[in-house]
């Protein structure tokens, strides 16, 4: 059984982030013909699923992620489609389809523009802030509700609350999620955060929170806290609650082997 399938769409990026691992995947395009198959893969058993759209920058195929939200409509898959964007390439239009999809949208930022425009890079080396901002500016202006995804790393650990700040300064932010800096790709040349300084960093940026809810009357939802409190209440053991662990998750990029696909023709999973 599926339950999550993460489809690369492109391992192409028009951003240049010092930490990228993604870089390494494949900078094909993945045609429609791909997507449709893995999609009717993971639907094969009729269960939910979650399906998410990612990169490289997965704008940057936005054709066939069209193609595979109006499929999944048209044919009333279970799929809970999720797209995580540095948000650079949103247009009116496309906010629109991911709309109409119901697609939750992962916007990737990293802190208050000087700390952010540190790591998340162009390709010349200027910051990215602004065409981030746009794009959430965008999606704002269209009542669509967004998450941030934030890495963590030596050079914003200690700013956490700057991106809570910012959560609250977009106002159609509703989640936040912390990822530490992976050992991978680029991210293998920076130095990773103390435990220490995650410790105190998530703290302040907790804190942060419970002011602005105050202020505000809005509260803000931590990715991290909902797992804990999930593990919490669940009676799961050790790994139980994670896909990718439990062999139910599928990663599938541009170049996916013919020969998979032929395999899983013939015996029916697909078209
Ligand atoms: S936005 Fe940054 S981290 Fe994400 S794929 Fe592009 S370069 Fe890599």
């Amino acid at each position: 059984m599926i339950k999550m399938l993460i489809l690369s769409l492109t391992g192409q990026c028009n951003f240049a982030c010092k930490y990228c691992y993604a870089h390494e995947h494949p900078a094909e395009i993945m045609d429609v013909a791909t997507a449709i198959a893995a999609v009717e893969l993971a639907a094969a058993d009729g269960q939910a699923f979650v399906l998410q759209f990612s990169g490289g920058e997965p704008l940057l195929n936005f054709p066939v992620m069209q193609e595979v939200i109006c499929y999944v409509c048209e044919q009333g898959l279970p799929a809970i489609m999720q797209l995580q964007t540095n948000a650079s390439l949103m247009t009116q239009e496309r906010a629109a389809v991911l709309k109409a999809g119901q697609v939750g949208i992962g916007i990737s930022l990293d802190g208050r523009p000087d700390i952010n425009d540190r790591q998340r890079l162009l390709p010349d080396g200027q910051g990215t802030c602004r065409q981030i901002l746009n794009g959430a500016g965008l999606l704002a202006t269209q009542g669509i509700a967004t998450g941030i995804t934030a890495v963590v790393t030596n050079e914003n650990v200690t700013k956490l609350s700057g991106i809570v700040e910012m959560a609250y300064y977009l106002g159609n932010v509703r989640r936040i999620g912390f990822d530490l800096l992976r050992a991978q790709g680029r991210g293998g040349e920076m130095a990773a955060p103390s435990s220490e300084d995650v410790w105190q960093g998530m703290k302040e940026a907790f804190q942060t929170a419970e002011q602005l809810a105050k202020q505000t009357r809005k509260s803000m939802l931590f990715s991290q806290i909902e797992r804990v409190d999930t593990l919490a209440k669940s009676q799961m053991q050790g790994f139980a609650h994670c896909h990718a662990m439990n062999g139910e998750a599928v990663f599938v990029d541009a170049q996916v082997c013919p020969l998979v696909w032929s395999q899983l023709r013939q015996a029916g999973v697909c078209r």
